[in-house]
């Protein structure tokens, strides 16, 4: 089996009755599921943020992407009040300054205030920080799923280098890794990090899919779009999704919007997958080995 039947089977895909959209999402370790497009809102604020997510989700987003340092967990609180919790999922992040037991308690309880709810379905480490002992990090994750507070955990900007460190930690410990958010697109072709987190069943969440709409000059992804009436960027998300790997474009746009989550009605072949593979892994925007 190769690697996209592999991904194939990971994904489900189902039609959500009320909404023409398609969706699909990704099993989580932990035994929840994951929609396999969220909208990130890095850089979203006030009333654009609230306008963003509601549009968002009367188009079908179901699956939003914040973090404490993004300052918009009210603005997206406010946006979901009233909305159905249980058909949402929300993923924040705790910034590296907070990663010591307490910060980390205290950090998860603000945001659930922010986001008005009382649960989130994923929660990650932002930025790994190694002044703070990985066990107090990882202690307060654990009480936090333990609690029911937090459905699943993840990383994010985690290396295989660092999973290799710290899973074994965190399997002592009970706690379990779902998902590593990372920067991925089709100038960051991260091969090696995505079958080491295959075999790890840890979902790999691509970050900046778009390369911040970098990959809008790359002239092989509009041709090949051509044989699907396909834009270059729902080549790109097809391509993420197809492999298995969860993507969280950002847009405030409701044209990007619906493009954006419009990619379940085709399917790139394996030499069409190849060809957007060899497109590199050096355009990279953020490196977190400087961070
Ligand atoms: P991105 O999603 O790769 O790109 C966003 C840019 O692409 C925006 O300028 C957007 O403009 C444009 N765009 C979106 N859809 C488009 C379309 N269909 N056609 C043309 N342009 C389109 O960049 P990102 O915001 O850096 O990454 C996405 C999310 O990942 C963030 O918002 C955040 O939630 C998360 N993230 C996490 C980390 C981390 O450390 N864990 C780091 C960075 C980002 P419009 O708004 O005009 O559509």
């Amino acid at each position: 089996m190769n690697r996209f039947e592999l991904s194939c089977n990971i994904i489900k895909v189902h039609n959500m009755k009320h909404l023409k959209e398609v969706a699909a999402e990704v099993k989580l370790k932990s035994g929840f599921s994951m929609p396999i497009i969220g909208l990130g809102t890095w850089q979203l604020k006030g009333n654009e943020c609230v306008g963003t997510i509601k549009t968002a989700f009367q188009l079908g987003y179901r699956h939003f992407d914040t973090a404490i340092s993004y300052g918009n967990e009210e603005e997206i609180g406010k946006a979901l009040g009233g909305v159905d919790r249980e058909s949402i999922f929300i993923t924040s992040k705790v910034p590296p300054i907070d990663l010591k037991y307490e910060d980390v308690i205290t950090s998860c309880r603000q945001s659930l205030e922010r986001l008005k709810t009382n649960y989130l379905d994923l929660l990650l480490i932002h930025w790994p920080n190694d002044e703070i002992p990985i066990k107090n990090t990882f202690s307060a994750f654990k009480k936090l799923v333990d609690q029911k507070i937090i459905r699943s955990f993840g990383v994010s900007n985690y290396t295989i280098e660092r999973l290799e460190t710290e899973l074994p930690i965190a399997k002592d410990m009970g706690l379990v890794i779902s998902a590593n958010q990372v920067e991925y697109h089709p100038g960051l072709n991260q091969e090696d990090l995505l079958d080491y987190c295959v075999n790890k069943d840890i979902a790999l969440v691509a970050y900046s899919p778009l390369g911040r709409g970098d990959i809008l000059a790359e002239s092989v992804l509009g041709e090949i779009g051509q044989n699907y009436s396909k834009t270059k960027v729902q080549v790109s998300l097809r391509w993420l999704t197809q492999k298995g790997i969860v993507a969280i474009p950002k847009s405030s746009s409701k044209q990007h919007l619906k493009e954006n989550l419009d990619i379940f009605d085709f399917s790139l072949t394996d030499e069409e997958i190849e060809i957007i593979d060899d497109l590199g892994n050096s355009q990279r925007l953020i490196n977190p080995e400087l961070f």
